[in-house]
């Protein structure tokens, strides 16, 4: 039994194809995780990598406290089950499942032991003198179950097992791979591109596209909260309906619009509250999204229903239980093109309506799906990133919502009407702006306060529980951005640096002591070089690096290293940089550093100016490659 950790994994083929993209990913101990996507989305070469059966381009693999990256397989503690059974013709069922632990030289009452045991927990116990050609799909990827189980894994890892079996035993056999992973109490990693068996295995599922990892929560928030329209429109059947449309505020009330359509219906402003309010203003195309169980066409759902849109039928799934209406929105539509007025609504079962009908419909927006049509991104986040409020500055205050604050030297703009961007991160609770706390939420792990200030709703991340009522904030002014028709006045302060450089090897003389005698000797030493100067990389830095570019490339191809503003501090020696100016934030203060062509923000305590000379954290550099852009460190 162990947890894994996946920090940072790549997988590049020598072929130069990039499968997997910075896969992060914490499994706890006894987790069913299911890596779900389309055909070559790169969830087989995760797992095979997890295996040890391909290297891993770059990243840190972790199984249990054990980083096994230059582990053997066979010494990964972990069973693997494939889509093709691989079992022995020539053994029997007993043969088979014993195979592996014969190799390991297990004396044979344990191995009798252990086979008998998976026998009786596959049911298969009766076959186990038969040969795997008497044996049907479903009974031999038991078998290839069996002699996973029988190594007693610290992890199961199951590929594509099913996708062989007719679409009864499939449905069967999700059940008792389930009912098995309760009972082993093993943490299990499972791949399959049918969005229904992650659904209904897997305690966590990774939706993954073309080697990115799309979104990673369980079944029910994936369905609930889609991160994008990718994943909206992967899970669920039938696919949600995805509309083009736009948002308008309208006082405390926004209207939807759908394109191609005559469609129109107006909410209370509060179901759009975590909007951002640049998609409010009518112009921002975005994507409707909502599910044919969200839409109603019976009489009486449609009679109480505010929001109702027109739906011309073309034609119907009949399910027995349930019917599938497909129509469109549009009057000209024909229903059957997936388009972006065609609908389909789910109705119950003995519905009697035609292909031409033209029906009201009813629909469920406190369910609505609500995505930019550029960026294919969810513009309504369970966790909004951002506050987007109304300022003025006026001789070096900044009023919004009826409050108003000083503003620091560092953040400089002329007076006049700005937009104000204010990080749900960046706000804290203690400080003197008060407002009144109206909800406080856990979602995924973060705590999600809304309060109101000034008439506004806004979202606060926080460390602790919020109670409801009056409660003072404060605003981080490091973070915010000033935003003057749709351009960028005052940025916020970089959060990180950007150098390059390249990884030095050099031979070095040194003196080592031995047998008593001090002796001089040549070792290879390795730099990280960055600007103009270098900087000791420990060994395993080092071999990081050379691992993920190769030998040749290591030493030639650019690097590019990300520093925060508190990894640095100015030193006697090591990068030069000209300080430009200091950015007073009042509690804080940092030297605004030209290097080269870059601009470093770096902490300081007191005055500097001129020429400086800073040195990096090493341990809190992150270093990414030029060409693959692949974060090896
Ligand atoms: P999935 O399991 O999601 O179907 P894979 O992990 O098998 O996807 O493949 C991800 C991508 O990597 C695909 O583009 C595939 O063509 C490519 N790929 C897989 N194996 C190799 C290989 N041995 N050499 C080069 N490219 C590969």
């Amino acid at each position: 039994m162990a947890g894994l950790n996946l920090k940072h994994i790549y997988k590049v083929y020598p072929n130069g194809t990039k499968a997997v993209n910075d896969f992060n990913m914490e499994i706890a101990d006894k987790e069913f995780i299911v890596f779900v996507g389309p055909s070559g989305c790169g969830k087989s070469t995760t797992l095979r990598m997890i295996a040890g059966l391909e290297d891993i381009s770059a990243g840190e693999l972790t199984i249990g406290d054990t980083v096994v990256n230059d582990v053997e397989p066979k010494d990964r503690d972990i069973a693997m089950v494939f889509q093709n059974y691989a079992l022995y013709p020539h053994m029997t069922v007993y043969e088979n499942i014993a195979f592996g632990l014969r190799l390991r030289k297990l004396s044979k009452d344990e191995i009798h032991r252990r086979v008998t045991e998976a026998a009786e927990i596959l049911g298969i116990t009766e076959y186990l003198s038969k040969k795997p050609k008497e044996m049907s799909g479903g009974q031999r990827q038991r078998v290839s179950l069996g002699r996973a189980i029988v190594r007693e894994p610290k992890v199961m890892l199951l590929d594509e097992p099913l996708s062989n079996l007719d679409a009864k035993l499939r449905t069967q056999m999700r059940a008792e791979i389930a009912k098995l992973h309760a009972k082993l109490n093993t943490t299990f990693i499972y791949v399959t591109h049918d969005q229904i068996e992650a659904m209904t295995m897997g305690t966590r599922i990774v939706v993954m596209k073309n080697g990115f990892v799309q979104q990673i929560d369980t079944p029910k928030n994936l369905y609930n909260f889609p991160g994008n329209k990718f994943v909206a429109g992967f899970i669920g059947t039938p696919q949600m309906n995805f509309f083009e449309g736009t948002l308008k505020k309208k006082g405390e009330e926004v209207e939807i619009s759908f394109d191609y359509s005559d469609a129109k219906v107006t909410v209370p402003y509060s179901m759009m509250y975590k909007v951002r309010p640049s998609f409010l203003n009518g112009d921002k195309k975005v994507f409707i999204g909502l599910r044919a169980e969200n839409v109603s066409l019976s009489p009486d759902a449609v009679k109480s229903s505010k929001f109702k849109i027109k739906v011309k039928v073309s034609h119907k799934e009949e399910l027995g239980n349930q019917t599938l209406v497909y129509g469109d929105i549009n009057m000209d539509g024909d229903g059957y093109t997936e388009s972006s007025t065609r609908i389909i609504i789910e109705a119950a079962g003995d519905t009697d309506f035609k292909a031409g009908d033209i029906l009201d419909a009813a629909l469920d927006l406190n369910k609505v799906h609500l995505f930019d049509k550029e960026t294919e991104e969810s513009i309504l986040p369970r966790i909004p990133e951002y506050n987007f409020v109304d300022c003025e500055v006026k001789d070096g205050v900044l009023a919004f919502l009826e409050n108003s604050v000083a503003l620091p030297s560092a953040i400089s703009c002329g007076d006049g009407k700005y937009e104000l961007l204010i990080p749900s991160d960046a706000i804290s609770f203690g400080g003197n702006i008060e407002v009144n706390v109206v909800s406080s939420e856990v979602i995924n792990g973060k705590i999600l306060v809304s309060f109101e200030l000034g008439g506004r709703r806004m979202f606060a991340v926080s460390e602790e529980e919020v109670k409801k009522g009056k409660k003072k904030i404060s605003v981080d002014l490091k973070r915010v951005s000033l935003m003057k028709d749709g351009e960028t006045a005052v940025e916020s302060m970089p959060d990180k640096v950007v150098m390059k450089g390249k990884l030095i090897k050099e031979k070095v003389a040194e003196t080592v002591e031995k047998d008593g005698k001090t002796k001089k000797t040549k070792v290879i030493k390795f730099f990280l070089g960055m600007g103009d100067a270098r900087f000791d990389a420990p060994d395993d830095m080092a071999k990081k690096l050379i691992s993920a570019m190769g030998v040749k490339k290591a030493f030639s191809e650019e690097l590019r290293y990300e520093c925060g503003p508190y990894d640095m501090k100015l030193a006697d020696s090591g990068i030069s940089g000209e300080v430009e100016r200091i950015a007073d934030y009042g509690k804080e203060k940092f030297a605004v550093v030209k290097i080269g062509g870059e601009t470093a923000y770096i902490r300081v305590d007191d005055k500097c100016e001129g020429a400086v000379h800073f040195v990096p954290d090493i341990d809190k550099l992150a270093i990414i490659t030029s060409e693959k852009d692949i974060r090896i460190i």
